[in-house]
């Protein structure tokens, strides 16, 4: 029987709908809530992507500001937006778009955001305090990781997971919260020999290597849960001959759903559930900003 396939798109309407109430009901308390997003140099994409931003947040009744730096913007420049932001008590949460243009240093200013407005989870700070198993507010993608997990149905207590890549802001993350949960977990990298031995262990495998469909059936543990985070743009041949863009994950769907139990599609799984952390963690921001004073 085919894997059980989680359906991302469904599942991020829902957590949009609950995020909706939980503005509507912060508006009714005064406490409107709104994002802010740091756009330095902005090409034609980044604004379709701002304007989407706006679009979305239009959706769940957050205001949105988008601030814009010229792209030669010294560093200085940038943490001088993201303090005025930090100080400004109507702005709940901060987003600053990726990539900078060189030579802006990415990571100085993702610690020059305040830990209780990021709400991308991308602090060094707030990836520390999942390390202690106290997160204030989490990396967007590791919730949507734990999310699907949670609505397959596995219970993580004792489980045997495996994370194949372990990057900073996905992988070690994703590891560290399973962690949390008491998952047994082993973490995977591109030095990882016999990666087989691994992954068919794992009753939860997480794949985000950015690999397109490296992950076929014979890494797969019958009946295990699968989440693939990867988003590939690759360009192959239609039956045709002609020439396709598609986006794929790092999981070769078709092969790996004949012996999954559970699977998170590509497109329309961990993307769309990540996008609607992002608004979760606006609101969980807002809440916690409260506590603080
Ligand atoms: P990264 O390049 O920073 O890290 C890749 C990791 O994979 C590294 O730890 C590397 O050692 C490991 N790796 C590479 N090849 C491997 C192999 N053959 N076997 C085992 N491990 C291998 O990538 P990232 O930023 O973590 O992103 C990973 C993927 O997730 C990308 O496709 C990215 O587009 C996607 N992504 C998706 C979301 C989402 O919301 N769905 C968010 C962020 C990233």
């Amino acid at each position: 029987m085919p894997a059980r396939c989680l359906d991302g798109n469904a599942i991020a309407a829902e957590i949009r709908a609950e995020v909706a109430r939980d503005a509507a009901s912060l508006l009714d308390d005064g406490r409107p809530v709104k994002l802010a997003a740091v756009l330095v140099g902005s090409d034609e994409a980044s604004r379709l992507y701002a304007e989407s931003q706006r679009r979305l947040c239009g959706t769940v009744g957050f205001a949105y500001e988008l601030v814009e730096l010229p792209a030669d913007a010294a560093q200085d420049d940038l943490h001088a937006a993201i303090d005025r932001l930090n100080a400004d008590a109507s702005i709940t949460g901060i987003i600053l778009q990726l990539p900078l243009p060189a030579p802006l240093d990415t990571a100085l200013a993702q610690w020059r955001i305040d830990p209780y407005k990021d709400v991308e989870g991308v602090n060094p700070a707030n990836i520390g305090l999942l390390f202690y198993g106290e997160p204030l507010i989490q990396p967007c993608t590791a919730l949507a990781v734990l999310e699907m997990i949670r609505r397959s149905g596995a219970a993580l207590r004792g489980a045997r997971a495996v994370v194949m890549g372990q990057s900073t802001i996905v992988g070690r993350p994703v590891t560290m919260a399973l962690l949390a949960r008491m998952a047994t977990v082993t973490g995977c990298h591109i030095a990882t020999r016999d990666l087989a031995e691994h992954t068919r262990q794992a009753e939860i495998l997480v794949v985000a290597v950015g690999k397109p469909r490296l992950v076929g059936a014979e890494l797969v543990r019958p009946g295990a849960v699968v989440v693939d985070v990867g988003i590939n743009r690759v360009v192959e041949r239609d039956a045709g001959g002609r020439e396709v863009k598609r986006t794929v994950g790092d999981v070769d769907f078709e092969s790996v759903r004949a012996v999954a139990g559970t699977i998170t599609p590509v497109p329309g799984g961990v993307g769309p559930v990540t996008v609607a952390m992002l608004l979760r963690n606006t609101i969980e921001a807002a809440r916690k900003q409260r506590q603080r004073r």
